[in-house]
């Protein structure tokens, strides 16, 4: 087992599936049976879920951004909730944190309970973001990998790593194994925000960019193979 302790973030898309919308049963089902396996195996797995597949912005409508963005954190704790139903009904522990309160439902954000939550083997799910506007859900998870000593962020995307270029735009895009956090800032490659990969290459945090329609990858990155794109 080459990490111990890991941030896993999902974005809002990845539980919607091909739909795009909402929550596909069947994609939480297979993602949480993997994250049960790694549990398992003992990994200590805090996650970090994005809201895109409920709310994404302002889609046009008049509204103020700051509502906009309370709404979208909003979205990320229904994503928050739904996994930590579907992980309880394969047996895990879990406790979902918000970093906005609303306690009938989930705990604060408290940084020492969420790493006692995780040495105690139950999976913390954070959401809610940062609790800021104007920041986006992979800060959050550079801030809490950051906050609870995660030893890698593991960012599942609908793509299998990082490229020099969109590959569905440019056929001649190359895929990278290793990159630095300073050449994608450079590059300006769209893995994630740049205050969220500035976070990131300061508190020298590694990252590892992979594809989340292949289950085995978290496995596999557990195991410490070579998957996706390693950041550092
Ligand atoms: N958001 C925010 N502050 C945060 C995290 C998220 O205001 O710390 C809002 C923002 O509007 C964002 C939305 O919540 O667009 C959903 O998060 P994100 O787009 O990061 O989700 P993902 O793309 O990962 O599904």
């Amino acid at each position: 087992m080459k990490y111990k302790r890991i941030l896993l973030k999902l974005s809002g898309e990845a539980l919607a599936g091909d739909q795009k919308h909402g929550i596909d049963d069947q994609i939480i089902g297979n993602i949480c049976d993997k994250i049960k396996q790694i549990s398992d195996m003992g990994v200590e797995i805090s996650i970090v879920v994005g809201g895109g597949n409920f709310w994404r912005g302002i889609y046009g409508h008049k509204m103020e951004k700051n509502t906009s963005d309370y709404m979208g954190m909003l979205a990320t704790t229904m994503n928050a909730l739904a996994l930590q139903d579907a992980l309880e009904a394969r047996g895990l522990d879990t406790r979902v944190q918000t970093a906005i309160e609303m306690h009938q439902i989930a705990e604060p954000f408290i940084r020492r309970k969420a790493i006692r939550h995780l040495e105690k083997g139950r999976i913390v799910i954070f959401g809610c973001g940062t609790g800021d506007t104007h920041f986006t859900t992979d800060t959050a998870a550079a801030l809490r990998a950051a906050e609870t000593e995660a030893e890698v962020i593991l960012l599942a995307k609908t793509i299998d790593g990082v490229y020099s270029a969109d590959p569905k735009e440019n056929p001649n895009a190359i895929k990278y194994d290793e990159i630095s956090y300073l050449d994608i800032l450079n590059q300006d490659l769209k893995v994630m925000d740049s205050t969220a990969t500035s976070l990131c290459k300061d508190n020298n945090i590694p990252l590892i960019v992979f594809g989340i329609d292949n289950e085995e990858n978290i496995i596999n990155i557990i195991k410490g193979e070579k998957v996706g794109t390693l950041v550092k």
